[in-house]
């Protein structure tokens, strides 16, 4: 060992030697009377807690959600953390849950429908009502272009082949129900949900 290296054993004995000539300065050096009597000013510091459930999938681990009202009257979310209550997630959450509060307020977020002509470059931005009489358009065209009534074997079964449906795990039963209805309905027949159970 070199002069200047000093052993985990020697740093300990310093430290302790420090503390007992020095008082109210810790081993390392710092003031802990000053440390103690800063009040750390959370930044969730008054904020309302609403409970919510995570809308990734199908564990459905139980969220904290902090708001609170600006100046300005608007209603900020501040944190999403998980919720120790909860019997399902005890407070934990996987990567993806762990970010919800990126669902809301990322800057990266993308806040409006984005379209690419064909043999275009850029993206724009196009309105709701655009983007979803786009789909309804192409959803048609690709029905009617892959439609099937009869199978090889002659046996009539009238279903669409060239559309699949994925559903997500945030969807309720109702809406799920709903979904799978209306897929059927247009003779789809590769349905298929995301549910990490
Ligand atoms: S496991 Fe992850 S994605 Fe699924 S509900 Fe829990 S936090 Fe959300």
């Amino acid at each position: 060992m070199s002069e200047v290296e000093v052993s985990r054993r020697q740093f300990l004995q310093i430290g302790a030697a420090g503390t007992g000539v020095l008082g109210g300065l810790s081993p390392l050096g710092f003031d802990l009377t000053q440390a103690i009597t800063v009040k750390q000013k959370l930044r969730i510091e008054g904020a309302t807690v609403s409970h919510s459930v995570c809308p990734y999938c199908a564990v459905g681990c139980a969220l904290l959600a902090y708001t609170k009202k600006n100046a300005d009257g608007k209603v900020e979310l501040l944190q999403i953390e998980g919720d120790p209550d909860s019997p399902v997630n005890e407070g934990r959450l996987c990567p993806k849950g762990a970010s919800a509060l990126q669902l809301a307020v990322s800057r990266r977020r993308v806040p409006s429908p984005m379209y690419r002509e064909p043999g275009a470059k850029e993206w724009k931005t196009v309105s709701w009502d655009f983007a979803l009489d786009r789909l309804a358009r192409n959803i048609k065209a690709s029905r009617d272009r892959t439609f099937v009534t009869t199978d090889a074997n002659g046996n009539l079964v009238n279903r669409c082949e060239g559309i699949a449906f994925a559903g997500g795990a945030a969807f309720s039963s109702e809406e799920g129900y709903l979904a799978t209805k209306l897929m059927r309905s247009l003779g789809y027949v590769y349905l298929e949900q995301q549910a990490r159970v």
